[in-house]
């Protein structure tokens, strides 16, 4: 395949044929087309059986099978190229059998562009009150009704498979992220073996799996973690266990540092990050994809991310002001709505507020990384990335 760089040069990488086969025609494509020469950042397309998506691209976090407070036309109209949803959570309710009785995520929620699914690692070990821990698997008590539930690789894959998902993330161990190196370490290589038998297991053909590398802060772990996790070989590779509640200084570097030795042929996600500013930076590193809540959980709060930082909707000062949330946004709140609308609304808790402001956040989100891919294609991401540091202020307002 054929890379451009900043001068519209052809470098040379070699075939970028992801996944598997069907027939003699290859089922899904990781195309990178362009290379940054100046930092990490690139620009790709991943086709799946449901569509493209661009990369870098931002993935709005639908956890329970709904982007809340989003109608998929409202997804569609911020520009979502793919959505994540929670294999763990829908696994919980309404259960699988429930959504494979639909035929599947896409058909039962109405969205026909790509989905990935998280396995629900991260939420295992974060919500659920565990039993244990086994070689085998995990028990835990569901967080919602407290039923004990036996999770394992297999059984992760296999409920994703049902799902039907375009991508399936593998399932991991995540432990927190001040634990002790060794517990670090025996979560490496227990999310190794775990990778092996997802690996081993999946069969959905058109599904793409991706495989999780772990480590937590210990930089040495993650590049055992990484290429034991490379060498059993997966379509896409995640960053996993970052964002957690780690210094964020701390989690930069550890992204910094391992983005640039995943596969250069194949996706890379760093998963549940971030900010604006983190989308930036991690980008530069070379990440293709990314999911967060934080479009969706501002929102509903009644803070709007703009391009000079964070709006808080609800203020005084937007009372009597007539500008959109953001000026330079195209997105249907700004379009049609004012400030001092969009506050009314969340005085009066109405239920049109944490929709409208949802809608321009994963917008904003969405458009970031477009406008960062943009700058990506036309050579010029560092100074895209500059000015937009320039105009950005991290506190709110
Ligand atoms: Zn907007």
């Amino acid at each position: 395949m054929t890379i451009k760089n900043h001068v519209g040069a052809d470098l040379c990488v070699g075939p970028t044929v992801l996944g598997r086969t069907r027939g003699s025609a290859p089922t899904f494509k990781f195309s990178l087309m362009h290379k940054d020469p100046s930092c990490g950042a690139r620009a790709g397309v991943v086709h799946t059986a449901h569509g493209t998506f661009e990369t870098p691209v931002f993935m709005p976090v639908g956890t329970q099978g709904t982007v809340k407070s989003l109608a998929p036309d409202d997804l569609e109209e911020a520009g979502a190229q793919i959505i994540l949803a929670n294999a763990y959570h829908l696994y919980i309710r309404p259960g699988i059998d429930t959504i494979k009785l639909a035929n599947g995520l896409h058909a039962f929620m109405g969205w026909q562009r790509p989905i990935l699914t998280d396995s629900g690692g991260y939420q295992v070990f974060s919500l659920a009150r565990l039993r244990g821990i086994s070689e085998e698997g995990v028990r835990f008590h569901s967080h919602f009704d407290g039923r004990e539930i036996f999770l394992t690789p297999e059984t992760v894959i296999e409920a994703e498979e049902h799902l039907g998902s375009d991508i399936a993330m593998m399932f991991d161990e995540c432990p927190p992220h001040d634990a002790a190196r060794a517990h670090v370490e025996e979560a490496v290589h227990r999310t190794v073996r775990w990778a092996e038998r997802a690996k081993r297991v999946h069969r959905r053909k058109e599904q793409l799996l991706f495989g999780i590398v772990q480590g937590g802060r210990f930089k040495d772990l993650r590049v055992q973690s990484l290429e034991e996790t490379v060498k059993i070989g997966f379509d896409g590779y995640a960053i996993g266990g970052v964002s957690v509640g780690e210094p964020k200084p701390l989690m930069e570097e550890i992204v910094r540092a391992v983005a640039p030795l995943l596969p250069e042929e194949k996706p890379r996600y760093l998963m549940g990050v971030g900010t604006p500013l983190d989308l930036l930076w991690a980008v530069e590193a070379g990440i293709d994809m990314f999911d967060c809540v934080n479009p969706t959980r501002y929102g509903r709060n009644g803070c709007a991310f703009t391009h000079s930082g964070k709006v808080v909707v609800r203020n005084a000062e937007y009372a009597r002001d007539q500008a959109p949330l953001d000026e330079t946004c195209s997105c249907y709140t700004c379009r049609t709505f004012s400030r001092s609308y969009l506050r009314h609304l969340f005085n009066c808790e109405e239920l049109l507020a944490y929709r409208l402001v949802t809608l321009h956040n994963v917008s904003f989100f969405i458009s970031l990384v477009q406008s960062a891919r943009r700058a990506i294609v036309n050579g010029e991401f560092v100074p895209f990335k500059n000015h937009f540091l320039s105009e950005y202020d991290e506190s709110s307002r």
